[in-house]
Formats: structure tokens, sequence, C-alpha cells
């Protein structure tokens, strides 16, 4: 007997993008169309759109296309919230009606010639497959450079993260469903999705030019992303505060050892030493202090965002 085929879902992000998304929306239907052809996926496979709450009238593209395509679902969020968030949206919403979903974003410079690529190695068992950039020679030098500091950076903080990778991926029913127990707010989903584990695979692709339209990641959001992905991931900086405090407070146990040595030689006029030595004590032992609560501060973080502690990937 065949193993029946899955049912896949597109989920693209669109915040406005009323000069691509019709485009876009053909090109990817037609890529559906075609893999239901040729018998790679299930009649049942469709494409959504996530309206991350546009202020052109993308929303109005969107909502005209559907009542032309059967395989065109969308949803539009009450706000805007984002990028990472309306990627959250679309996995939840449709985790439990498809067997796998992609998702990809609306200007697609993520090449769509591999999600064929992308199906065959979930059909081979793999859990989660992350689309992996060769190169970046469309994107400004600058965009390249900060991206590139982006993933070291991330890295430098112990951020499990991939290099080259977006937010270009498949992701099994299980993983999408089991996404539902992350329930943190801080999102972060290029650190939760290599956290999780099972069977991965990556594919390479080449990076093209956006469609049209502007980037919506100008230099601001990706500092704010780095930050989030640090900060939602990593103690270490915490932990950094408790080593700097450590570290003054030996050189000011040295400074103190002197401050006595040159009171009791007469080196010091009237007044130095009792001044000297309570500033060096205090200063080393308050960033000590500040580290160990921060160490504590740490542990706090970690149990508010009751993440699942592991997960069974199978069961004999
Ligand atoms: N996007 C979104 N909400 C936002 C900003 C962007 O849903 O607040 C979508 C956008 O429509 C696109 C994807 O997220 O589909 C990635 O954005 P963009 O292409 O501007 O980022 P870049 O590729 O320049 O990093
Ligand atoms: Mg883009």
């Amino acid at each position: 007997m065949e193993t029946p085929l899955p049912v896949l879902g597109i989920i693209v992000p669109c915040y406005n993008e009323k000069d691509i998304i019709a485009d876009s929306i053909v090109k990817l239907l037609e890529l559906i169309r075609q893999f239901t052809g040729s018998g790679i996926i299930d009649g049942k496979s469709f494409l959504a759109v996530v309206d991350d709450r546009s202020r052109d009238n993308s929303w109005d593209i969107i909502r005209e296309m559907s009542s032309r395509h059967r395989e065109l679902k969308a949803i539009r969020l009450a706000a805007n919230r984002g990028h990472q968030y309306a990627l959250l949206a679309g996995l939840l919403e449709y985790s439990e009606v498809t067997d796998c979903l992609i998702s990809v974003d609306a200007d697609l410079q993520d090449d769509i010639g591999v999600i064929a690529k992308m199906i065959e190695k979930f059909r081979q068992g793999n859990d989660i497959v992350f689309g992996v950039r060769n190169k970046r020679k469309p994107d400004a030098a600058f965009k390249r450079a900060t991206a590139y500091g982006f993933y070291r950076l991330m890295n430098l903080f112990g951020v499990n993260v991939l290099h080259n990778h977006a937010d270009f991926r498949l992701t099994s029913r299980r993983i999408n469903v089991e996404l539902k127990e992350f329930s943190e707010v801080n999102l972060f989903l290029r650190g939760i999705f290599p956290f999780m584990g099972f069977n991965t695979a990556v594919v390479y692709y080449d990076r093209r030019e956006r469609l049209g339209g502007k980037s919506k990641y100008p230099f601001r959001r990706m500092v704010s992303l780095a930050l989030d992905g640090i900060t939602s991931f990593s103690t270490v900086p915490l932990r950094f505060i408790t080593f700097i405090g450590f570290l003054v407070f030996i050189i000011c146990l040295f400074l103190m050892g002197y401050a006595l040595w040159a009171y009791l030689t007469h080196r010091t006029i009237a007044g130095w030493f009792s001044t000297v030595l309570p500033f060096y004590f205090l200063g080393g032992v308050q960033i000590l202090c500040i580290g160990i609560l921060g160490e504590y501060l740490g542990k706090i973080y970690k149990e508010v965002k009751r993440r699942p502690r592991f997960t069974v990937d199978e069961r004999i």
C-alpha cells in the first residue's frame, strides 16, 4: 500500500505588500497545483496568507483572489504584530489541518524552487527542513554585513541558530502542534525550531532580489530582532555581570591592600585611607551582588517561560 500523500500548507506573512502580493500568490498557487498534479502532495493542500494588518490594500487583494482560487486561504490579524508573530499565527492556525507547513516571505526572495526538495526531505522522515541561503548577492553589502554580524552575535551568546537560515522552512504536523507549548511572549522562531530537536535537514538556495516594494527589516529592526533572540534564549549577559563583579571585587581587594600599606607606611594624607577603603570595598561588593541577583533573575526568567522540558520523538 502507498503511504498517503501529505497535505501541505504554505504560510505567507504579508505586511503592506500591495505591489507584489498578487504576483506571489499566483506563483505559489501554480506551484501547489503542479505538485498536486504530479502526485507529490494531497489535493487538499493550500496556500494561506497571514495579513499582519497591512495598512495598504493588500487585504482587499487577498480577499478578492480567495474568491477565485479554491486553494487560497487567509487570516488577518487584528493588529500589526511583526513578522515572527504573523508566522506564529499562521503555523498555529493551520497546524491541525495539514501534515506539514512551509513558511515563506511574501517577497519570494527565498527560492520557492527548492520547495519540492523540502517536501522530499520531509517524506524521507525529517520533521524540520531548514532553507539556508548560499550567498546573499542581491542584498546590499551593508545588509550582508549586518546579517553576518547577526548570526555571529547570536552564536557568541550561546543561542543555537542556523547560519543564514531565516524563516524559510518546512515543519511537520507534530512540530507545529508542539509549538503551542512554547507559550513565551518574546518569540524568536529561528531559535525555537533548532531548540526543539527532532530529525532535521537542510536545503540550500540562492537568495534573490525582492519582487518589489521595500524591505520591512531596516537596520533598527534587525538589531531589535537580535536583541530579542539573545534575551529570549540566553542568560549569558546576566552571567557576564557576575563575572565583571567578581573581577572588580578581586581588583578592589588588591587596591584595599595597597591603601592599607600606604596608610601604615605613612604615605597618605589624613582622611585618605578612611575615604578610599570603603569606596573600593563597596564598588566591588555592589557589582558582585548585582551579578548574584542576575543569576536568580536568569532562573526566574527560564521558569516563567514554561517551555516543555523535553519532547518525546518516538515510542516503541
Ligand atoms: N512582515 C510582516 N509584518 C511586519 C513586517 C514584515 O508580516 O511587521 C512580512 C513581510 O510582508 C514579508 C516578511 O515579513 O513577507 C519579511 O519581511 P521583509 O521581506 O521586509 O524582510 P527582509 O527580507 O528584508 O529581511
Ligand atoms: Mg524579504
